[in-house]
């Protein structure tokens, strides 16, 4: 596969940095007999988790990947039933939509009616034994309260993005969104002081490349995402996840 600036699991996807691949990620369902679908990696992460919990059948995958048209569908219809205000500050436009990566999945607590825009996902339960353990899977809560004027999406406590388990940890220590960890790794540029990342499992330093052009890599086990904006994001590891 060709390196894009444009692809990988960290890609920055908002309102400013629409989703620019048009490719079709490999796909799989989001957790055991899910329709919902996630980029595989993610359902596989996605599925480990669950399974840990014991909550296959109890945490549901509402909404995984999207196609272009259907996040103009959700979109229109939307803003036909919900009105334009509640539109913008939950559904982002068409082309705007992490969903469209297939690494973003709406998850919610099992109901009679489950409510497909803003479902219910609590912070007790296991609910709350899966966001205290979604880092370590490499996912983070995506869009936080507080964060709405930097993310331009209202708090979604059921949007969880995968990014990787040592961005996720990086990213819950110090409290940042993605918007915010793009920022940050913009100041750790390759190949000088990197960012260090610490897991149970793992030891890995990240770095920001900048440009478009495939980069220099060092002859160790890295692994390369684009940013979607100018550059990427490079995980080196030291002993691997
Ligand atoms: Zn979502």
């Amino acid at each position: 596969m060709a390196f894009s600036i444009h692809r990988g699991l960290l890609v920055l996807v908002n309102a400013a940095h629409p989703l620019e691949s048009a490719e079709k990620p490999v796909l799989a369902p989001a957790l055991p007999g899910s329709e919902a679908l996630l980029d595989a990696r993610a359902a596989a992460m996605l599925t480990g988790l669950v399974s840990r919990l014991g909550a296959v059948g109890e945490i549901v995958a509402v909404s995984g990947w999207r196609s272009m048209d259907e996040q103009r569908r959700i979109w229109d219809s939307s803003m036909l039933e919900n009105g334009a205000d509640f539109t913008r500050r939950y559904v982002a436009r068409p082309g705007c939509s992490e969903h469209q990566t297939g690494l973003a999945v709406d998850l919610a607590l099992r109901a009679e009616h489950i409510d497909f825009i803003r479902p219910e996902f609590p912070h007790e339960g296991v609910c709350g034994r899966f966001r205290a353990l979604a880092a370590d899977y490499g996912f983070i809560e995506r869009y936080q309260a507080g964060k709405e004027g930097v993310t331009g999406i209202a708090a979604e406590p059921w949007h969880f993005r995968y990014v990787g388990r040592p961005h996720a940890r990086l990213m819950l220590e110090r409290g940042l969104c993605l918007e915010e960890y793009h920022e940050l790794l913009r100041t750790f540029h390759y190949p000088g002081r990197l960012l260090e990342a610490r897991g149970e499992a793992y030891e890995a330093e990240v770095g920001f490349l900048r440009g478009t052009e495939r980069p220099e890599l060092p002859d160790a086990p890295c692994q390369l995402s684009g940013n979607n904006v100018d550059g990427y994001v490079c995980t080196l590891w030291r002993r691997p996840a």
